[in-house]
């Protein structure tokens, strides 16, 4: 982790109509705007005026290699993809079966099959229906598909993700109100203090419902605090303008994180640019999300964070949990191995408080995550540092090196966890001003 002199850092909050100001210019960096078929086609154009003779693979490897603009991103997956479905699996963190999972390769399929590309109907029109798929990853493999043809596709794919946008977007403002509801009737009761309608209303109004294109990403929901945007996995129930109770359980989590989200801040702090020019580097970052505490270039509890807002989600969409299984488990056991049981409706309640700065110190401000390290602290009395050192484990040995241990726990015979830093006291002590600041 780099250090940052606390001197030199200025810090100032960022209100919401920055944020909102933002979020436009944002998106681009993390959305299908970014997959640019016109540009592709003019590259295309270029490269054919210099070759007399059209040589198809160096075209599609250039554009493989070429990693200097985001916009080639989705055109360098969805291009290796078609020309080597192995040699894509080995680069990117999707297995062969993966790729070959309904949502990434469906809404391809269906572009191709629906296509009024004169050379697919023709192709089609020249095989039966399973031997025409067979016959179009020949052509990929062989790479003898016309590129026009491709560009032709892709520029489909897109239409097909902009119309899921666009309706995704128009049901934006129902789903929210729905999730209102259910907040009220099924979280609330759990509260002490209770989120109202109005509240829950206004933070989750302008936050962006948006598709995620399924060639890119692999997880099915996802919210980036900081411009508020919230996007889910296309798939054929939302294409038809359906919400499946699985859909608004994923949404559910997604939103229970903008819902939990704090005061933005600006980072400022010196650094130097990609010529070792000195440069002052500009960051912005949620304080804290739900449980997850988060300071400049550091991020604690995300496992914890993640854990109890699929629980939280579950409570919520009355739909069973289906992601962070390993987190879950691992807090489970937490909860209940140590000298006393933890009651994780406390961490309910913290995970909605204001915690950090934002707090107040001497109000109520974090209550109920104080009393939770309190809790952790009474139930694994061995190790004042417990949960700092647990945490520490989980992000030098992952979530596995945790849960052993705690699977094994005996109250009687508990065991100092082995990190790095844990002989660094030092170095805990500066932990442990900074969570209790
Ligand atoms: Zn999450």
């Amino acid at each position: 982790m780099e250090k940052i002199s606390q001197r030199r850092l200025e810090t100032r909050v960022v209100e919401d109509s920055e944020r909102l100001a933002v979020q436009k210019e944002n998106l681009a960096d993390e959305s299908i705007d970014y997959f640019d078929v016109e540009k592709l086609k003019a590259d295309f154009a270029s490269y054919n005026q210099e070759k007399e003779r059209i040589d198809r693979a160096p075209f599609w490897r250039n554009l493989i290699q070429d990693k200097r603009t985001r916009t080639l991103a989705n055109e360098d997956r969805l291009s290796a993809i078609f020309y080597s479905y192995k040699e894509f699996s080995e680069l990117s963190d999707y297995t062969d079966e993966e790729l070959l999972h309904p949502h990434v390769t469906k809404f391809l399929w269906q572009t191709i099959l629906n296509s009024q590309n004169p050379y697919i109907i023709k192709l089609k029109s020249e095989h039966k229906e399973n031997f025409f798929e067979v016959a179009f990853l020949n052509l990929l493999k062989s790479e003898t598909l016309p590129i026009e043809v491709w560009l032709e596709i892709l520029q489909d794919y897109k239409n097909l993700l902009s119309e899921s946008d666009r309706k995704i977007g128009e049901m934006a403002p129902k789903i929210h109100e729905q999730v209102a509801d259910d907040f009220i009737e099924r979280i609330n009761p759990d509260l002490e203090t209770k989120l109202t309608r109005e509240q829950i209303l206004q933070k989750l109004q302008d936050s962006l419902l948006k598709i995620k294109d399924p060639l890119i990403y692999k997880n099915s929901g996802t919210h980036t605090p900081v411009t508020k945007v919230t996007r889910v996995n296309l798939n054929q129930d939302i294409l038809n303008g359906i919400i499946t109770p699985e859909n608004y359980h994923t949404i559910a989590h997604e939103n229970l994180h903008c819902l939990s989200t704090g005061q933005i801040l600006e980072y400022r702090f010196p650094g130097f640019d990609d010529d070792n020019n000195p440069k002052t580097i500009v960051q912005r970052d949620a304080q804290w999300i739900g449980l997850n505490v988060r300071a400049v270039l550091d991020s604690k509890f995300n496992w914890l964070n993640e854990a109890l807002t699929e629980i939280l989600a579950s409570q919520l969409s009355n739909f069973p949990p289906n992601s962070y299984q390993s987190e879950r488990e691992l807090l489970d056991l937490i909860l209940k191995n140590g000298r006393k049981q933890i009651d994780i409706k406390i961490l309910y309640n913290a995970y909605f408080e204001k915690k950090g700065k934002e707090a107040t110190k001497g109000e109520d401000g974090h209550k109920f995550w104080k009393k939770f390290r309190a809790e952790i602290r009474e139930a694994y009395d061995h190790d004042p540092q417990f949960l700092i050192r647990l945490d520490d484990l989980i992000r030098e040995k992952g979530l596995g090196a945790a849960t052993a241990i705690l699977k094994d726990w005996d109250p009687e015979n508990p065991v100092i966890i082995e990190t790095r830093s844990t002989k660094d006291e030092k170095a805990l002590a500066e932990v442990r001003a900074k969570l209790n600041s």
